[in-house]
């Protein structure tokens, strides 16, 4: 007999009208949808068309009613909603749902008050506090549009989001609090932003923090305080209602790095959101609703903590904890296991990059197993990792510590996702009998078992395959391009932001509009466990973060000596990948520098441009280095390929060198560039996984 999760895959690919209508009735409806799947073509200005869908297409819902208001008028208002903890402001506060919906209901009356109407963008531009996830509900309940940038973005990035969004309002705080460096004041941030941006938002709403205050507030520049607003709201009992939105229009915005300098908007529907997410917190994370908890650890820039420190919880009743600190140092490395016993976590997400500085700083797991022994991680039913790829000695040793300390069959699950898919495409689910009928009393179907070094099978509704060059299915364990078919998942992206070209020559040409191309390269095996492999474009995975070359090559070449820059990825024990750039300077200009005091200016120039984030890991200076195709573009790939090489100390292997390169030679100069710097900085890197020596 197939199993739960096996069956359940293959009801949502053969039937998805039935598997998702019956997803879909969970929810509350405004409107109900009477079809759940239309199947579609869209023209294109470029005259190309190809194959498109729509999820419950007139359906009318409202996201914040089924995460907050249900709730509480099915008399669960008393439960936990947000569990805050930050150490960084040795702060804790807790939100029941009554709370929660209070905040909400005032702020959106402030929003309505400064103009925010339903199909607006508000900007985002927080740290992980209560009043940011009070805010996003509160755009979403006027039926708004979100565009949440990551706190840790610098000016010109988010300049360039406000560009291409053009929000009416901009959220933010007078400071975000980097672990234990202290506070940030995202004032000089915010206004150089907007000054170097040609669209003004007329609107700037900032929650004072009383670490770093705002001051002072310029009101004639559509400056407003936060607590003053909500403070005249309530004096005056303002509130707003629910604004249910056609379930195909935008909840929100999230940007993602493109392989050029201009990030993507990924697009995220509304209706499919809500369903494909209350989904997936049950069957795949095993949330389910009231008593249950969720800890999820990313930032709220990003698209886990989209989906499941803010959406995926709330949507089910269950509570979120929303932790406002570091894996280490905010105090030590024990932060992670404090919070699940605190909070009784049931499930944990984090990116493998956060068990690898905690594994740094404390090799023998003490703290976890202190806090195990005395059987403060009885709760921990799973920890989930995403955003890159785990490897599996990281898998295993949480694994075994799991098994000792965590609940019966606790689990670790590698899940690959995107910001385009919108929730995990593949995993091993926790409840998978919840995938064909959330509500059956079937109990305890065991999940499938993990492997580790593969990130689980398809989830429902992602029709996974791998293929070659030319878009042919290549078989099972071979290696090829991972590609979705249509339609893809309801929480997944249509399109991007007001661009509906450049979605379809991102994420459709290569394969003439048959897949839809993720970018990661990897295979599918026998059992139908899926292993992601590497990138297939020009995206560097920084600690569960993408960048993207051209954005940092920009950055680099911005410094005035700097005449030519690839920048590609290096291996890096504690963070996946680190930058690194390959630049040509000129002697002509006189300003001669050493290659150290260049580094470091450059270095400023990312972290001023980018966000320190994408700080570089190192820097070769040379000439005639740089290897191109007789079409002038840079093969960054041969490059990489020689980091590579020198972090496994096989200066000499061989590296695959199109026949299209222009001059051959420039690869022995850049091999040589590389066995230089090794001599003097090689101790800087090492990677995470040996390399098999055959
Ligand atoms: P983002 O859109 O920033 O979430 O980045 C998505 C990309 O991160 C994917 O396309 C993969 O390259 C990588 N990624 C995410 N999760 C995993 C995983 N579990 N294993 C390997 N790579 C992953």
């Amino acid at each position: 007999m197939a199993h739960p999760q096996d069956e359940a895959q293959h009801l949502s690919l053969t039937d998805p009208e039935t598997f998702w209508g019956h997803q879909a009735e969970q929810l509350h409806w405004h409107k109900k949808p009477s079809a759940v799947l239309k199947r579609t073509t869209k023209n294109l200005k470029s005259g190309t068309s190809h194959n498109h869908w729509e999820w419950f297409p007139d359906g009318e819902i409202s996201t914040c009613y089924n995460c907050i208001d249900r709730h509480v008028l099915a008399g669960r208002g008393d439960q936990p909603a947000i569990l805050y903890d930050s150490p960084v402001t040795n702060t804790k506060q807790r939100l029941t749902y009554k709370q929660l919906l209070t905040e909400v209901e005032t702020f959106a009356g402030v929003l309505r008050e400064e103009g925010v109407k339903k199909g607006d963008v508000v900007l985002v531009y927080m740290p992980m506090v209560p009043a940011t996830l009070i805010g996003i509900l509160a755009v979403n309940r006027l039926g708004a549009i979100h565009a949440v940038v990551f706190g840790g973005f610098a000016s010109t990035a988010l300049a360039q989001r406000i560009e291409a969004s053009r929000p009416v309002a901009i959220l933010t705080a007078s400071c975000g609090i980097e672990g234990n460096k202290g506070p940030v004041s995202y004032r000089a941030y915010i206004e150089e932003a907007i000054s170097i941006s040609s669209f003004k938002p007329p609107k700037t709403i900032i929650w004072q923090r009383e670490q770093l205050v705002w001051r002072p507030i310029k009101k004639t520049e559509g400056e407003r305080d936060w607590h003053k607003l909500v403070k005249s709201a309530r004096s005056r009992n303002v509130k707003a209602e629910c604004v249910p939105v056609r379930s195909a229009d935008p909840i929100y915005i999230i940007y993602t790095s493109g392989t050029t300098g201009l990030p993507k908007g990924v697009v995220r529907d509304t209706g499919g959101h809500a369903v494909g997410l209350h989904m997936s917190i049950s069957y795949l994370f095993g949330i389910h609703g009231p008593g249950d908890v969720m800890g999820c650890f990313s930032d709220i820039g990003w698209v886990v903590s989209h989906s499941y420190t803010l959406y995926g919880p709330l949507l089910t009743g269950a509570a979120t904890v929303l932790y406002e600190g570091k894996p280490v140092g905010t105090p030590d490395a024990s932060a992670f296991w404090r919070l699940a016993e605190e909070y009784k976590i049931n499930t944990m997400f984090t990116a493998p990059t956060a068990l690898r500085a905690i594994r740094k700083e404390d090799p023998d797991n003490v703290f976890i197993t202190k806090i195990g022994k005395r059987g403060g991680l009885k709760s921990l039913k799973a920890l989930f990792l995403a955003g890159e790829r785990s490897e599996p000695a990281i898998i295993t040793m949480y694994q075994d510590l799991l098994k000792r300390y965590g609940a019966a069959g606790s689990q670790v699950v590698d899940n690959w996702w995107s910001s385009e898919s919108g929730s995990p495409i593949s995993g091993v689910a926790l409840v998978p009998h919840a995938g064909k009928n959330r509500k059956t009393n079937v109990k305890d179907h065991p999940p499938l078992p993990i492997k580790p070094g593969s990130a689980g099978k398809a989830m429902p509704g992602f029709d996974v395959r791998v293929v070659d060059d030319e878009g042919n299915e290549v078989p099972k364990g071979n290696m090829g391009n991972i590609v979705l078919g249509l339609p893809l998942a309801p929480t997944a992206f249509r399109t991007l932001w007001e661009d509906e070209e450049r979605f379809y020559k991102s994420y459709m040409i290569r394969f003439n509009g048959k897949w839809v191309d993720t970018g990661d390269a990897g295979y599918v095996d026998q059992q139908g466990y899926i292993h992601i492999m590497a990138r297939t474009d020009d995206i560097i995975n920084v600690a569960a973060h993408r960048l993207s070359t051209g954005t940092l090559e920009q950055a680099v070449t911005s410094h005035p000596l700097v005449t030519e820059a690839c920048v590609v990825s290096i291996p890096d024990a504690l963070k996946g990948q680190l930058p690194f750039a390959f630049v040509s300077t000129s002697d002509s200009s006189g300003d001669v520098k050493s290659d150290e005091q260049l580094f470091q200016e450059i270095q400023k120039l990312v972290r001023a441009q980018v966000g320190a984030i994408a700080s570089l890991g190192g820097m070769i200076r040379g000439k005639g280095m740089i290897p191109k195709t007789r079409s002038g573009k840079t093969l960054r790939r041969v490059l990489r390929e020689l980091l590579e090489n020198a972090v496994h100390d096989e200066f000499d292997k061989p590296v695959n060198v199109p026949s299209t390169v222009e001059d051959p030679s420039v690869v022995d100069v850049a091999r040589e560039k590389v066995r230089e710097y090794w001599h003097e900085k090689g101790g800087l890197h090492a990677a995470i996984e040996a390399r098999a020596k055959l």
